[in-house]
């Protein structure tokens, strides 16, 4: 480790990257298409409450508040899950979080899991981690299914699959499943439910993340659509569940506070379907329930990310994925251009912070800055002046972090600066372009450029550069004055 807490490299586990390589053809229209509806839907609900902003506010004054005291609410959360024959145990980073996982299951003979969707499990890349020493355990959320049959991650905090349209989904079932789908939303869910139900009746350990943890009674909440939480945690007779440390809140005002926030912003729902609260393992022999609980702190950079006054607003976060939906970026490329299990503007902030900004250092950067994401922001996480902050550690360093920017950035920078002052060089360039680009052209797109500018073609196409500002605005001066428009 370096004096800032950050590996020189990334650590083994962490596929940064990797998701960039899955880039379908489709993202815009899909993503489109889902994230505009939940942006009306939530509209709808916003609308019917005037106090929303009191809410927001509550909600930030909440979250700031437990992060400020988090030592001392992880340990009455942690007495209270004992308290209710749970056992706690705390995970500094990834790997032990793992570790800790493995010798639970190994002590329980555990062969197969299932998974209730969780972001901390994909933080850690449990499924590899499990994969590795012969466990199978299977995701039961219907888009984590979807992606874990496409062997990919998920490209939207809450809705994993988004980018996938149902004939692509019908495709993937037909080849992974080997069954008879159709193009049909309820069937491919009928399908998904078949196949579900014997691994969740076959399952010895159930694994689960959680929204919450409500630190005056140890209980933990997770917040579905689908129920397949509730059979994930109540089934098998053996449950564990991975949680950020900073996913505590106080009490159960607060929590009521912070669920009305969640399901607006996320899905424009009142409520999501289910609420589970768990504490602790079942009571008695004849409740439901699994018969041991196991929860798992998980640190993993979080507490270095704490002290730092205007990063640690980033651990606000109640993960509904409202930014996402709003972002003119996410929008246009989807979730597995940034790299890692969490996209969108949070994971333009959150990632370079845990892992350190010489991994994923360009995500602060590719932002517009357009201030859409806190505009939503439920718990007014101020994204863009975190986006800043992180640009200006990138390149000039701070108290956490040495510069880890390009030394050509600099350099690049002050060439553009140079070229974009200068009029007569911009109109040179913007002339030979297109002429000097025409024999990498395929319809109107570069499909692949040679090293050493082909870092971006690697991955997608890019599109041609048809010209600069000047001689489009002259030739529609010209395309107005011949249709007689004035
Ligand atoms: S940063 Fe705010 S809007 Fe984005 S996922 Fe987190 S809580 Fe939701």
């Amino acid at each position: 480790m370096n004096q800032e807490g950050h590996s020189a490299e990334p650590p083994a586990y962490i596929k940064f990257g990797e998701y960039s390589t899955h880039v379908p053809a489709n993202i815009p229209s899909a993503v489109q298409q889902a994230t505009d509806r939940f942006l009306t839907t939530r509209a709808a609900r916003i609308a019917e409450m005037p106090q929303w902003e009191d809410l927001r506010q509550a909600g930030h004054e909440i979250r700031l508040h437990t992060l400020l005291n988090l030592d001392s609410y992880l340990e009455t959360l942690a007495q209270k899950v004992e308290e209710a024959g749970g056992h706690v145990h705390w995970a500094q980073d990834a790997a032990q979080a793992r570790q800790i996982v493995i010798a639970i299951a190994r002590q329980h003979h555990v062969r197969s899991a299932v998974k209730v969707k969780s972001m901390a499990t994909e933080e850690i890349g449990l499924n590899h981690a499990l994969e590795e020493v012969g466990i199978e355990a299977y995701e039961t959320d219907l888009g984590e299914f979807i992606i874990q049959l496409a062997g990919t991650g998920p490209s939207h905090i809450i809705v994993p699959a988004v980018h996938l349209k149902k004939e692509e989904i019908a495709a993937l079932f037909r080849e992974k499943l080997g069954v008879d789908a159709p193009a049909d939303p309820i069937q491919l869910a009928a399908i998904a439910r078949q196949s579900l139900r014997e691994r969740f009746l076959a399952a010895d350990m159930g694994i689960s993340g959680a929204n919450f943890l409500v630190a005056e009674t140890g209980t933990l909440v997770i917040v579905t659509n689908e129920g397949n939480g509730r059979m994930c945690t109540t089934l098998p007779d053996l449950h564990v569940a991975i949680v950020g440390i900073d996913k505590v809140v106080p009490d159960w005002d607060s929590l009521t506070v912070l669920l009305k926030l969640l399901a607006r912003s996320a899905t424009g729902q009142k409520l999501s379907a289910y609420t589970s609260f768990i504490t602790g393992p079942a009571q008695t022999d004849g409740e439901g329930g699994p018969k041991e609980f196991h929860l798992i702190l998980l640190d993993n950079g979080r507490s270095q990310v704490l002290r730092d006054p205007i990063g640690r607003e980033t651990l606000k976060c109640i993960r509904c994925g409202c930014c996402l939906n709003v972002c003119p970026v996410y929008k246009s490329v989807g979730g597995y251009a940034y790299g890692w299990f969490i996209s969108g503007p949070i994971g333009a902030i959150f990632s370079p912070q845990i892992l350190g900004t010489k991994v994923g250092r360009e995500l602060p950067f590719a932002s517009s800055l357009c201030g859409a994401c806190a505009d939503v922001c439920p718990v007014k996480i101020p994204i863009p002046a975190i986006l800043l902050h992180l640009r200006h550690r990138v390149v000039e360093g701070d108290e956490f972090e040495k510069p880890t920017a390009s030394p050509l950035l600099k350099p690049g920078v002050k060439l553009g600066t140079f070229a974009l002052s200068k009029p007569w060089l911009y109109r040179l360039g913007t002339y030979w372009l297109p002429i000097l680009q025409s024999p990498l052209r395929r319809d109107g797109w570069l499909p692949a450029l040679p090293p050493p500018v082909n870092r971006w073609t690697k991955v997608r196409p890019l599109p041609a550069f048809v010209g600069g500002f000047r001689q489009w605005w002259a030739k529609r001066g010209k395309d107005r004055h011949a249709g007689g428009v004035r």
